[in-house]
C-alpha cells in the first residue's frame, strides 16, 4: 500500500483499510509512506506498521496499490522503481493520469476511502470496527468533517453505516479537527498577521516560513488546516497559503466553488480537486505569489 507525501487521513486511511482487509485473506501486506505518519493519524489501526523502508525480498508479482494520488510521483522519490503492470491506482482526483496497469478512479467519490468501500462490497469484506475507523477517517478528512460540498446524502448514509460498524466518530473528530497544539494556534496568529487580499477581496493569501515555525514552536503538520481559515473570510472566493520551508514552497489552494483550482494548479504543474488543489514551487516567495496569482487569474478569479 502506497500513500502520498505529506499524508492525510484519506491516503492513509484508505491504504490501511485495504491492507487490513487483505491481510485477513492471507495476503502479505506492507505499507510504504515516505513521510512519517502525522501525529493526528497515529490512532489509526496499523499506523505503526507504516514505514519508508521497503523489504528486500518482495516477489516480482508484488502489487503496489497507490491510494489518493493523481500521479505516482506524489508517492515521493524514495519509492522504488517498478513496472507499470505491478501498479494499481485507486483514486478520486480530477485529472488522474491513469498511471497504473489497473486504475480504479472515480472522481465522483468524496474520498479514496469510499472508492475502497466499493471494492469491499465486491470482495464481500465484512466491515468491522478497525476498517470502519479507517474508512470514516477518509470521509471526514476529505469532506472537512461533513462540511464540504462533496457531503452528499449518500456520503452521510455510508458514514452512518460505518458508525454502526463501530467507527468512533468522536475520536476521529477529536484527533483530526480538535486537539490543536498551542504552537499551531500561535502560528495561525502569525499567518493571520501576514494575510493579504487582492482581486477586490475575493482572493486571500498568506505565507509561512521556517522563521515563523521557529518563533512559534510549530512544525509543518501544524499548518495543514490554516488555509481553510483564510478561505472562510467574508467575500473570499479563493485562498492560498504559501508554505516556504525545507527549501521549497508548497502552495495550498482552497475555493468556494466558483474558480476551478484543479485547473489553476495544473497551470503550475500541480493538481488536486475543483475546490482544493496544490503545487510545490521553487524560487523566491514573490515569484511564487506572482505565479499563483497568474494561474488563478487565468482561471477567472
Ligand atoms: P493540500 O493543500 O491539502 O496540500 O492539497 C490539496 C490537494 O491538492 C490534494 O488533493 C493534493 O493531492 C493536491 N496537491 C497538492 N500538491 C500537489 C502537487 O504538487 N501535485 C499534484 N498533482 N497535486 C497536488
Ligand atoms: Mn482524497
Amino acid at each position: 500500500m502506497v500513500s502520498h507525501v505529506k499524508p492525510d487521513g484519506d491516503t492513509l486511511g484508505a491504504g490501511l483499510a485495504l491492507g487490513i482487509a487483505l491481510k485477513r485473506i492471507g495476503k502479505r501486506v506492507h505499507y510504504f509512506q515516505q513521510d512519517p505518519v502525522p501525529r493526528n493519524l497515529r490512532f489509526l489501526p496499523d499506523a505503526l506498521c507504516v514505514s519508508r523502508d521497503v523489504p528486500a525480498d518482495l516477489p516480482g508479482d508484488t502489487l503496489w496499490v497507490f491510494c489518493d494520488m493523481s500521479d505516482y510521483s506524489r508517492a515521493g522519490e524514495f519509492l522504488p522503481k517498478m513496472q507499470r503492470e505491478n501498479m494499481l491506482d485507486i483514486d478520486h482526483h480530477l485529472g488522474n493520469s491513469h498511471f497504473g496497469a489497473f486504475n480504479f478512479v472515480i472522481p465522483t467519490e468524496c474520498s479514496t476511502g469510499t472508492a475502497v468501500m466499493r471494492l469491499f462490497r465486491e470482495m464481500r469484506v465484512e466491515i468491522d470496527r478497525d476498517l470502519a475507523t479507517c474508512l470514516l477517517t477518509t470521509i471526514m478528512t476529505d469532506t472537512g468533517g461533513f462540511m464540504h460540498s462533496n457531503t452528499t446524502p449518500g456520503v452521510l448514509e455510508l458514514s452512518a453505516e460505518l458508525m454502526r460498524a463501530g467507527a468512533d466518530k468522536e475520536q476521529i473528530t477529536e484527533e483530526i479537527f480538535a486537539n490543536k497544539r498551542i504552537a499551531a494556534t500561535r502560528l495561525l496568529g502569525r499567518v493571520i498577521d501576514e494575510m493579504r487580499f487582492a482581486h477586490d477581496g475575493r482572493y486571500c493569501y498568506s505565507h509561512v516560513d521556517d522563521a515563523m515555525l521557529a518563533q512559534t514552536g510549530a512544525d509543518g503538520e501544524d499548518t495543514e488546516d490554516v488555509v481553510n481559515v483564510l478561505r472562510g473570510q467574508e467575500g473570499v472566493e479563493v485562498a492560498a497559503l504559501f508554505k516556504a520551508f525545507d527549501g521549497e514552497i508548497r502552495v495550498s489552494l482552497r475555493s468556494n466553488g466558483r474558480v476551478n483550482l484543479q485547473a489553476a494548479a495544473a497551470r503550475l504543474g500541480g493538481g488536486g480537486h475543483f475546490r482544493a488543489a496544490g503545487r510545490t514551487l521553487y524560487g523566491p516567495r514573490d515569484e511564487a505569489f506572482a505565479a499563483g496569482d497568474g494561474a488563478l487569474s487565468a482561471e477567472g478569479l
